[in-house]
């Protein structure tokens, strides 16, 4: 059980913004005096679950108005106050971010499941306005997956299905990778226990065999960075249990998974990232196709590193991880780390990068116009925003995130301006002319060729499209 109080939040606010400690325990107080007398199904008194959401929060340093929103966030749901009166007591803007992961009203409805659509329509939409509200339900969801063993069986179920199929890939996409992987984690050991029992035994075993090894190796590389006085911290890393079962799932052994276990190399600047993998290249041999250089080709979440696969101590095949502390931070909590490096600004900054800088947004803007039903809207959602991907390269190596099953038009539309996909005529793969309806793998090289006699976008092409941005395009010039 999680033995947080008000004390160790306080502490933890303290840490990083004095400033928030007398709103956060104003916040406190209210949602103590609103939540009291109700019980959480383990018995304990219900304010326990805010302050955890809060202190979920605190721990990505978040600013001071979504601190108190997490203490704050069922309090409109499941008791006596409102929007209106919280903006009264408190502001505007912490107001709108419990209003924001408030549920709709079930008197809207007339069965739960249309309930439970909309609502899963206005969680993913929340980003629209402020992704602030996402991190919140993250949070909320998370504190709720750790104590979900007090649930009644199908609601653990239902719960951890919609945590893998909705709110894990949510963190992905904003980079929040420590929260991805602890709630699909707990979602396998509810979803399947077994399968979770067993992948963790099968890890423990591993590990205890190359512990030695990878300690060892941590050593030896701590001693040739320190000896160039390259300031470092290294940390060894396993890979999560549901990493393990999605490679298993491809048909991988545990023992055939090349980053298992990973030293994570953290150096002071991008200079030293490169000569750090120089000196680890000259120590243990690296296996070529196994390096990645996510400095210079980010990651469409914006996550950077080096990775490099070498055969380490004891003939151990052992990933590498280099990257500086600001990498770092990002690699752990993604979007979320703009809280610390822009502090008060860092909502603004937050919502212009994802608006400019993250694809899926334009899609998720995109699949939000083009389907009015909610239904049809979460499972078009489903299958082609939180589903797998596929990242193909532009002639000049930009990397584009297309669903999997994605096609040249989808590309097309994904990476010129519409009047100019509108003259594509053929497309080139890996130097190979392909096929409208060419299904685009990982890694291939698009390059489409347009042409201005071309007579544009046929209605054929509506189904040879997997994206909803392609498909508005597409029927926009055809007027249907
Ligand atoms: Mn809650």
């Amino acid at each position: 059980m999680n033995e947080i109080s008000i004390e160790d939040l306080l502490e933890k606010v303290k840490s990083y913004n004095k400033e928030a400690l007398e709103d956060v325990k104003r916040a406190y107080k209210y949602a103590y005096y609103l939540h009291d007398g109700q019980v959480r199904q383990s018995g304990e008194p219900y304010i326990i679950h805010p302050l955890n959401v809060a202190y979920i929060l605190a721990e990505m340093h978040a600013d001071s108005n979504t601190i108190c929103a997490g203490l704050l966030h069922d309090t409109i749901e499941d008791t006596q106050t409102s929007k209106e009166e919280i903006a009264r007591i408190f502001n505007l803007d912490i107001a709108e971010l419990v209003d924001g992961v408030t549920k709709i009203s079930k008197m809207n409805f007339s069965t739960k499941r249309e309930q439970t659509l909309a609502n899963t329509r206005k969680i993913i939409t929340s980003i629209k306005k402020d992704v602030r509200i996402i991190m919140i339900k993250l949070a909320d969801r998370l504190h709720n997956m750790r104590t979900l063993q007090y649930k009644k069986k199908e609601k653990q179920q239902e719960n951890a299905l919609e945590t893998i199929e909705i709110f894990a890939p949510l963190a992905y996409y904003i980079g929040c990778y420590k929260i991805k992987n602890e709630l699909e984690d707990l979602s396998l050991k509810y979803l399947d226990k077994e399968k979770y029992k067993e992948i963790e035994e099968k890890r423990e075993t591993i590990e205890v065999e190359n512990n030695a090894y990878l300690v060892e190796m941590l050593s030896t590389i701590k001693d040739i960075l320190t000896e160039r006085n390259i300031p470092n911290e290294i940390k060894i890393r396993i890979k999560s249990i549901y990493e393990i079962y999605k490679k298993e799932r491809k048909g991988n052994d545990i023992s055939e998974i090349h980053d298992l276990f990973a030293l994570k190399i953290i150096v002071d600047n991008i200079a030293n990232c490169y000569h750090t993998l120089g000196l680890i290249h000259s120590k243990y041999h690296p296996i070529n196709s196994k390096f990645k250089d996510y400095i210079c080709n980010p990651k469409t979440n914006k996550y950077q590193s080096l990775h490099t696969t070498v055969f380490g101590a004891g003939g151990k095949i052992i990933q590498n991880q280099i990257r500086t502390s600001e990498m770092d931070s990002v690699a752990t909590n993604g979007l979320a780390t703009y809280w610390d490096i822009h502090k008060g600004q860092a909502r603004n900054i937050m919502q212009e990068e994802l608006t400019k800088k993250f694809q899926f947004f334009q899609s998720l803007l995109d699949i939000d116009k083009s389907f009015l039903d909610n239904q049809k809207f979460v499972r078009q959602i489903k299958g082609e925003l939180l589903t797998s991907k596929i990242y193909a390269y532009t002639t000049t190596g930009e990397i584009i995130e297309l669903p999997q099953g994605a096609t040249p038009i989808d590309f097309a539309y994904y990476t010129l301006d519409e009047n100019t996909a509108n003259k594509m005529i053929t497309t080139i793969v890996n130097n190979h002319q392909v096929p409208m309806d060419y299904e685009l793998s990982n890694k291939d090289r698009v390059e489409i060729i347009t042409d201005n006699n071309s007579t544009g976008p046929s209605p054929s092409w509506l189904t040879n499209t997997k994206t909803t941005t392609a498909r508005r395009k597409i029927k926009k010039y055809l007027k249907v």
